[in-house]
């Protein structure tokens, strides 16, 4: 047979889409092998939990096929199918991933086959050789004999009852190569009982046009299967080739959540799925199920422990982010100037910055998200956008930090509460002993005192500034640091230089940003736009929490009140002990007659200030 087909060369057929795929041709299978393939991505090792996790959100997305792992290479695989056996899919169908039979050994004879069988899943994907460089050198056997293994092995597998998706592997540079000899394999496959041709750029190097003309002629072919496609990343256009294939004739695509895999990673289903739906008209999900992806793909980035990628095109935080002014006013009027799709089709959002760049429609858009409205107040959006500008040429930076932007916004208008204010502080550090911080804080007419030590200078001053503050504010128990980033502003000036600081902070609920700039570190996240020390501490979390009240007390602003300060309760004294902790020492205030007696509850809780 091989001798005859040989002499034949391989036509290129017309695209005729009434032809495609199964399941007609305006829609793919979606294979998702973020478990198997993704889990090869440097810097990612699932446990079983994470892989049935994940398994169930992309079930709740509606992809077609999980391919849950190689069940022969690893103990761990074997346990996960087992447990997944049990799970209650609703879309996925579980596929076990492993090779053809090894040279010269009897397919029901070899370990890898039989493993996958075990498995227990009604689909098997294995994998075979289309180069002839690849089984000679690699393989290290015949071509025929190559051909033989590709057969017995999916012949085996379907006599034992299974399903099978055959990958293709290294196709298209084995089509480059010899593309008579690439197309024997897969006939040899197809000829078998396998469902699914799967042509692989495994080394990720081919580029569009070479794997669009390549799935023409292998579905011209072999025409009585699904023709699929599984592309890596190395040339950057894993996502293209595989839009590619489908342009060519395939409805079936292979790729991972994000983009993980080995190398580059794979082709990212997070940009394949919206680009077909929403460019082509080829649906890869359920109906109404596109709108999932955004939560989807921060999900199994959050599982898989990896940041997500913020420049994700249609699923990253910025990837319908406007920061340039005229951007953001043209967007007021035409969402579509700037957006190439409707951001809440991949259930993603809008997002307008606050930086240098900006314009006033920035501070109208951002300050409106707050629940803050400027529209008749040209003056104040001009003052802020002057002083945001100022600022950010002094190192601040407000894209990511809405906390400190409140601030400003509120402070321009001339609605900035004080909780409180700080005296000083001071941090003794000592080589080989515990970090010791000391605050002095006024609130309302009273002088707070109080100290800690710390496994560092910075949880010193947090443990000391939440000793003083906490008796007058008991909410900033909840808040806790999430995040924090040290940028160097002016690195010739070495130790010296300018930092910025940006803090995250949360209270279970919420989360919120702050900056802060500084040539001490120490000082930095204390520092916030234009305003004197009102919070001076490393951690950021008490200056975080004064922000959470500004923003609550924003959100809470009631447009009919009259009220535009927070209102004090002149003339009172409460003299008192800052709260002891097990992990902090605490001292006195100077002047606190009562030792240990901790201060009455506030009668009255701390009014919002109104913002119009
Ligand atoms: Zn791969």
């Amino acid at each position: 047979m091989s001798e005859i087909l040989k002499s034949i060369p391989p036509p290129v057929p017309e695209f005729r889409p009434e032809r495609e795929g199964d399941g007609g041709p305006d829609r793919v299978e979606i294979y998702d092998t973020t478990l198997r393939d993704g889990a090869q991505s440097e810097g990612i090792s699932y446990s079983v939990e994470d892989k049935l996790k994940i398994l169930r959100a992309l079930d709740r997305l509606g992809v077609d096929f999980v391919e849950g792992g190689w069940p022969g290479a690893n103990p761990k695989d074997v346990e996960f199918f087992e447990r997944a056996g049990r799970e209650p899919l609703q879309h996925a169908r579980l596929a076990a991933f492993g090779s053809t039979r090894r040279a010269r050994v009897a397919a029901a004879g070899d370990p890898g086959l039989t493993g996958l069988l075990d498995a227990g899943t009604a689909w098997v994907t294995i994998f075979g050789k289309s180069w002839d460089h690849h089984v000679t050198e690699a393989l290290r056997t015949t071509l025929d004999e190559n051909l033989a293994m590709i057969a017995d092995s999916v012949r085996f597998l379907r006599e034992a009852g299974r399903r099978v998706i055959y990958d293709a592997e290294h196709f298209f540079d084995g089509y480059a190569a010899d593309p008579t000899y690439a197309l024997l394999t897969v006939l040899a496959a197809a000829e078998a009982g396998a469902e699914r041709i799967v042509l692989c750029d495994t080394n990720g190097g081919a580029l569009p046009d070479q794997v669009r003309s390549a799935a023409q002629v292998v579905r011209a072919r072999v025409p009585s299967v699904v023709l699929g496609v599984h592309a890596h990343n190395d040339g950057e256009v894993a996502v293209a080739n595989t839009l590619a294939a489908v342009l060519g004739g395939a409805r079936h695509v292979q790729g991972t959540i994000n983009g993980y895999g080995e190398r580059c990673g794979n082709a990212n289903l997070c940009s394949v799925i919206p680009n077909l739906e929403l460019k082509l008209g080829i649906r890869g999900l359920p109906p109404g199920m596109l709108a999932r992806l955004t939560a989807t793909a921060r999900y199994v980035s959050e599982v898989a422990n990896r940041i997500p990628g913020t420049h994700q095109p249609f699923v990253g935080r910025s990837a319908f982010t406007h920061k340039a002014g005229i951007h953001v006013s043209a967007i007021e009027r035409s969402r579509r100037a700037y957006e190439h799709i409707d951001p809440a089709l991949v259930g993603n959002a809008t997002r307008v910055l606050v930086s240098d760049q900006m314009g006033s429609s920035n501070v109208l858009n951002r300050a409106r998200a707050l629940g803050i409205d400027l529209s008749g107040r040209p003056e104040t959006m001009r003052a802020l956008v002057e002083r945001v500008k100022a600022l950010e040429y002094r190192g601040y930076q407000f894209e990511d930090a809405e906390g400190s932007f409140t601030l400003l916004v509120l402070e321009a208008l001339g609605r900035r509460p004080r909780f409180f204010e700080l005296v000083d502080y001071r941090v003794l550090i000592v080589a080989g002993g515990s970090p010791e911080a000391t605050v002095r804080v006024r609130v309302d007419e009273d002088e707070i005192h109080a100290a800690s030590l710390g496994v560092g200078p910075a949880h010193a001053l947090d443990q000391a500034l939440r000793g003083a503050l906490i008796g007058a504010y008991p909410e900033i128990r909840e808040f806790q640091l999430i995040d924090f980033k040290v940028r160097i502003l002016d690195g010739h000036d070495g130790t010296a230089a300018r930092t910025r600081v940006h803090v995250e902070s949360g209270d279970g609920q919420r989360t919120w940003s702050t900056t802060g700039v500084d040539p001490n570190i120490q000082a930095g996240p204390s520092r916030p736009p234009g305003t004197s020390a009102w919070c001076r501490t490393a951690s950021g979390r008490s200056r975080s929490s004064s922000c959470t009240r500004w923003i609550r007390a924003d959100r809470r602003s009631a447009p009919e009140s009259p009220k535009t300060r927070v209102p004090r309760r002149p003339g009172r004294v409460r003299r008192y002990r800052a709260v002891r902790r097990t992990d902090s020492t605490v001292v006195p205030a100077p002047r606190d007659p009562l030792p240990n007696r901790r201060p009455a509850p506030r009668s009255a809780p701390v009014r919002p200030p109104t913002v119009r």
